[in-house]
């Protein structure tokens, strides 16, 4: 463990950096936060950073490491379930698992975010300095240079050790990657995204049911909402960035206004300011950051979605990167110095943070359009009751990322393979309902090839 206390220097204070700097000062080390946004304690939410997020078992299990999910479980809003909207309206409840605990839960990023920096600012020899931006790293003087923007004064700050949470735009990350310290890779997914809202119905009530994750599966776009404390939604519309229906080629009111109507019938009368907000919103951009190694010599280290942004098609970016502040705290408590620390956390963190952003990927598939399909319906009833016969052995692999943070991300993805294969096997031709499944051949398949976990 590193005995000597430090002073740290993280840069941003994001959820990353906020959560990290708890978790470092209760080391007893003491920790200059830099942020180059205003207090979100003292404004309100911006327009166009998502408003809400699905928050779930890991992102949970770190924040009550760190003692700060009190503070914000009043405003979690469970979420039991995807709520698929089909074009002709009607819809069906996909269950997120089957045990009571087996929800998440939609939190407002800003909230959160608020919740995260009281917490950090209470703490002694925590001090964070806002409307600070980082603007350079003299790695050979070991230095980083910070600006201050409210004096427009340029500081000169030490780096060992300086960890970089400064989101998936990292200037970090991009310096290193231009001066050959790391590898860095940023791969733009060809959608992109804007968020739209809907409000409470005329009695001030959740005018969808506010216990699920609405989705429109429209294959090549689709629509999500997620409900917010104030009886209103955050609907995110995802779609093709350019092509013929692409957020390039609607620009006219009248495209627009046919786009929803055909493609989101149900809800475009939720959806009163729907054109405006698409004409008015900027698109979010998508991708996947991959970097290595994550440290330079102990001076600096990425963390969060600076080392390993991904696309959000899993509700897992943040939860992943509260994981990274629990597994780095656990790497400063094994090693003497802050370099072999910086170092085992990225060779174990590495292969997780991969394995979540290929799930990512994967999950954009499923919920634009296998979640429309009846076979990938019945696979889904069918992979909730192998776990019901065999709980330690068959785990769903959406249950294993979001209710089960002791099962590493890798172990998720390589078992998910299997189970796969076994489900795209036992459900294969003719079969249609669960009663048509080969249970026996089930058993001795999952007997055979999946040990237990744990
Ligand atoms: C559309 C969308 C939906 C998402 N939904 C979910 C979800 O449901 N569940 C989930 O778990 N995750 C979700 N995510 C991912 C989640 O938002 C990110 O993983 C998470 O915000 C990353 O936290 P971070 O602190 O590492 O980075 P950020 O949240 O990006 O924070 C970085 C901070 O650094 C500051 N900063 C940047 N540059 C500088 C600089 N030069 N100097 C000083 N400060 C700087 C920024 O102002 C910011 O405050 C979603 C992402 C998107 C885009």
């Amino acid at each position: 463990m590193i005995e000597r206390p430090a002073a740290v220097r993280i840069i941003g204070a994001g959820p990353t950096g906020a959560l990290l700097a708890i978790l470092l000062q209760r080391r007893g080390h003491s920790v200059e936060l830099y942020e180059s946004r205003a207090d979100p304690r003292l404004t309100a939410a911006p327009i166009g950073r998502t408003i809400n997020l699905a928050l779930a078992d890991r992102g949970i299990h770190a924040l009550q490491l760190a003692r700060v999910f009190q503070d914000i479980e009043q405003s979690l809003l469970p979420m039991r379930g995807r709520l698929i909207h089909d074009r002709d309206g009607g819809t069906s409840l996909q269950p997120y698992g089957q045990r009571p605990n087996e929800v998440i839960y939609s939190v407002s990023r800003h909230r959160l975010n608020q919740a995260l920096l009281e917490v950090a600012a209470r703490q002694p020899g925590v001090t964070v300095h806002f409307e600070h931006r980082f603007e350079a790293a003299e790695f050979d003087l070991g230095k980083a240079l910070i600006r201050d923007l409210r004096r427009d004064r340029l500081i000169s700050v030490p780096m060992q050790p300086l960890l970089a949470a400064d989101g998936a735009g990292s200037l970090m990350r991009r310096r290193m990657g231009s001066l050959n310290l790391i590898e860095s890779h940023e791969t733009d997914l060809e959608h992109g995204y804007k968020e739209l809202s809907v409000p409470p119905d005329a009695a001030g009530g959740y005018a969808l049911a506010a216990d699920a994750l609405h989705i429109w599966p429209r294959g090549n776009h689709m629509l999500i909402a997620l409900p917010n404390e104030d009886g209103s939604f955050t609907a995110t519309l995802f779609l093709a960035k350019q092509g013929p229906v692409s957020f390039a080629s609607l620009t006219q009111t009248a495209d627009i206004e046919q786009f929803f109507s055909r493609s989101f019938p149900d809800v475009r009368a939720l959806m009163p300011d729907c054109v405006a907000e698409f004409k008015d919103r900027p698109v979010g951009f998508l991708g996947t950051v991959s970097a290595r190694p994550w440290t330079y010599e102990g001076m600096t280290a990425l963390i969060g979605d600076a080392a390993h942004a991904m696309v959000p098609f899993h509700g897992q970016g943040m939860n992943c990167c509260f994981e990274d502040c629990v597994e780095l705290d656990a790497c400063l408590g094994r090693h003497d110095s802050w370099e072999g620390a910086f170092a085992e956390f990225g060779a174990l963190r590495k292969p997780d943070t991969d394995a979540i952003a290929a799930m990512a990927l994967d999950n954009y598939l499923e919920m634009r359009e296998r979640v429309a399909d009846p076979k990938f319906r019945l696979q889904q009833a069918l992979s909730l009751e192998l776990e019901r016969r065999y709980p330690r052995r068959f785990i769903p692999r959406y249950s294993m990322v979001m209710f089960h943070h002791e099962i590493p991300y890798r172990t998720a993805l390589d078992r998910g393979a299997v189970q796969s294969r076994l489900l795209s096997e036992l459900t294969a031709g003719r079969v249609s309902t669960l009663e048509d499944v080969d249970f026996e051949r089930a058993e001795r398949e999952i007997l055979a090839q999946l040990a237990p976990v744990g």
